[in-house]
């Protein structure tokens, strides 16, 4: 019997979907490389997914829509992803961090997956993620350029839907040797444009350190207990102090010398921006991105105003 592909909306434990014998599809990968334009619209990475589930360009047998958590645009367009027929869970995160909400919301998730039926998976996982944090920790040293580690560490979410073809992506990686001269991290939700990482080298910012990515990495577990205790710290699920006291210990311990705060056209993450230049004690530019597609030559302008800057301090 094939094994059922799984669209999930933003984070959901891959660990799970896999040990229940189905295959994640984070139905965000796709967008920025689709190169769609989609009207009437406020995020553009919602809308593109769900017209894509609608018209069945993304082929899923079952859609988890993280609907409480980090995304509100994703719960509106979920529920009509959902009204085209897709058999849907609304999966919730908690924002006081309870993990035994935490872990009755998994209990509910692996009931609506059929139930675990290959918990070795979640050992597989656990050694992949490892191998993450491996391949990170050297794009924060200079041995790996930061669009190869972007494009590793964002794939974390679903894992490519395939365990050992990702292993084997993983493993394949060559080491080089990167002059790092500004060190940058990269907060908030992903660029929307696939060359964003490479535009930023190639203006001299050397991105060490994606915070979504690195979410999608640091969570794990082998049982539903202990996944509970673990992905009930999800940064972006929580109140943005937790999230704050969280990236100021990251980006000392990474030694950044500056900070971009990636923000979608619509998006209310958005709205954090003022209290991240408020309490991130670093130099920081703020982008704005919409469509899909190359990094636009405004932002790439933006980009070296802000190097130059830095190159000054
Ligand atoms: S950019 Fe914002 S609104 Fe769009 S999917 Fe991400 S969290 Fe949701």
């Amino acid at each position: 019997m094939p094994v059922k592909k799984i669209g999930i909306t933003a984070l959901v434990p891959p660990e799970l979907i896999f040990a229940c014998g189905t295959e994640p599809f984070d139905v965000n990968n796709v967008i920025p490389a689709s190169r769609k334009y989609q009207g009437n619209k406020l995020c553009a990475w919602t809308a593109i997914w769900k017209e894509m589930l609608v018209k069945k360009e993304i082929k899923v047998d079952s859609l988890i829509v993280v609907a409480g958590g980090d995304c509100h645009n994703a719960l509106v367009d979920g529920q009509k992803a959902a009204m085209s027929g897709i058999p849907t869970h609304f999966f919730f995160y908690p924002f006081d961090g309870g993990s035994a909400y935490m872990e009755s919301q998994l209990h509910r998730l692996s009931d609506f997956l059929g139930g675990i039926k290959y918990p070795e998976k979640f050992k597989e996982i656990r050694e992949l993620k490892k191998q993450g944090q491996i391949l990170d920790k050297k794009r924060c040293c200079g041995k790996l350029s930061s669009g190869e580690a972007f494009r590793i560490l964002i794939s974390f979410s679903d894992l490519a839907g395939d365990l050992a073809g990702f292993s084997r992506m993983t493993s394949t990686l060559e080491e080089i040797n990167i002059d790092l001269m500004n060190r940058i991290a990269l907060i908030g939700v992903p660029p929307i444009y696939h060359d964003f990482h490479e535009v930023a080298h190639s203006l001299g910012l050397h991105i060490v350190f994606d915070e979504l990515p690195y979410e999608f990495i640091r969570h794990g577990g082998t049982t539903i207990q202990e996944m509970a205790h673990d992905y009930c710290g999800y940064t972006f699920a929580r109140p943005l102090e937790f999230r704050i006291d969280f990236l100021k210990k990251e980006l000392e311990m990474r030694k950044v010398d500056g900070v971009i705060h990636y923000t979608q056209f619509a998006c209310h993450h958005m709205l954090e921006d003022e209290i991240m230049r408020e309490k991130l004690d670093y130099p920081m530019l703020t982008i704005q991105g919409d469509l899909p597609g190359n990094t636009p030559q405004q932002i790439k302008l933006r980009l070296e105003a802000f190097r130059e800057m830095l190159d000054r301090l």
